[in-house]
């Protein structure tokens, strides 16, 4: 099932009274989410990730804009009569109630022509349990489950109704290191076993990067990009993009154009055709640099870190715009020991220029 989301936006009252004003939540929000795909809305915590998610759910509504699932307008349907499957950051399991209970309940309130059998409900309950791997802990109480196991049955219960659309509202954040890694190859192991289409929110960037077929990066209510997590950290379209993106961060530098070449503090580091003359914010990704005793951007070193395949050049610059410059080189490199500074060359395609003021990209030919 496609989802459509059409100029969507919510504005809530201020809730500080006194200071008036309102929020804009989600700020015209238009996007067309292909048929089973998985989809990572991604933004730092208050951008409006779950408001667009409870708006797609039916929970809370629009203050303007149209919801699509196919071709029906929802917008105005209620969140029963969607067809959604809602899991959220913490469980919200009945304690009361067992495992098989739990996942049962969401059936057992269904009315009319949709209303099944006691068989049936059992069919569904055990085919939900299994996709999760949860079969065998059908007799148990919450309170004797792990995190993940709840986190599971929650899975469970969301899925049982056998949903139009999956709607997960950080759904790993109570989750140890471990368990987190683990659960988000399996919910997407499930989502493509089901072909459910699904909307995974969450604020770190590795995990919807890792699972989704696509990403959304929202700020302040406002969507800045959407595409193929790849496409998205090879090509951001401004700063605050290229900076969300990518463990260890982008390194950010203060630069200037002229004549076609790019400086960081007064050395030409990069040719940038197309470019026109202006200060600018200079990104390079951590593997953009290639160590080069000629090379032309000049750093002193601090640390060097070994991480197997991989070496992690720990650096300082004065025109570097956080206090370390990390890059990331082949372990078949070696850097003297010894030395003050350590010299590199630039991957242009690793090397992203952008406006001083907007912080919008610049582009050059590469
Ligand atoms: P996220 O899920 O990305 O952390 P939210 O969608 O929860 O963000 O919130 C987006 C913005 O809307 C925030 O500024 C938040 O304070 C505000 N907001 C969310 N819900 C309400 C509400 N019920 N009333 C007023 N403001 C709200
Ligand atoms: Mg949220």
């Amino acid at each position: 099932m496609k989802v459509v989301l059409q100029n969507l936006t919510k504005i809530f009252p201020s809730r500080n009274k006194k200071a008036g004003g309102e929020v804009v939540a989600v700020n015209d929000f238009t996007f067309e989410i292909p048929d089973g795909k998985l989809v990572g809305l991604l933004g730092p915590s208050g951008c409006g990730k779950s408001t667009t998610l409870y708006m797609i759910s039916g929970l809370q509504k629009p203050t303007g804009g149209k919801i699509f699932f196919g071709e029906d307008d929802v917008t105005e349907l209620s969140a029963e009569n969607r067809g959604v499957g809602l899991v959220f950051q913490n469980y919200a399991l009945y304690p009361h109630m067992t495992v098989k209970q739990n996942i049962l309940f969401p059936l057992e309130n269904l009315r009319g022509e949709d209303r099944l059998t006691k068989e049936e409900m059992l069919e569904r309950a055990i085919y939900a349990a299994k996709l999760v791997q949860i079969d065998d802990l059908m007799e148990r109480k919450p309170s004797e489950l792990s995190g993940g196991q709840q986190q599971r049955v929650a899975i469970a219960r969301a899925l049982v109704k056998m949903p139009r659309v999956l709607l997960l509202d950080e759904p790993l954040s109570n989750l140890d290191a471990r368990l987190r890694l683990q659960t988000r190859e399996e919910i997407r192991r499930i989502q493509k076993e089901t072909g459910i289409t699904t909307i995974f929110v969450t604020h770190d960037q590795e995990e919807a990067m890792s699972i989704s077929d696509m990403i959304v990066v929202m700020k302040l209510g406002v969507v800045q990009q959407i595409g193929k997590p790849q496409e998205v950290y090879d090509n951001p379209t401004n700063l605050f993009v290229a900076k969300f993106l990518g463990t260890p961060p982008i390194n950010v530098f203060d630069g200037e154009v002229k004549d076609g070449k790019l400086y960081i503090g007064g050395a030409a580091v990069l040719d940038v055709p197309g470019a026109d003359d202006q200060e600018v914010v200079v990104g390079i990704r951590p593997e953009g640099f290639v160590l080069d005793e000629n090379g032309p951007l000049v750093c002193n070193l601090k640390n060097v870190e070994v991480m197997g395949r991989d070496v992690s050049i720990v650096s300082g610059h004065d025109s570097s715009l956080s206090p370390i410059v990390r890059s990331i080189i082949d372990a078949d490199n070696k850097v003297a020991v010894g030395t003050e500074t350590v010299s590199f060359t630039l991957k242009s395609h690793k090397v992203f220029i952008f406006n001083k003021e907007t912080e919008e990209r610049i582009y050059f030919e590469v």
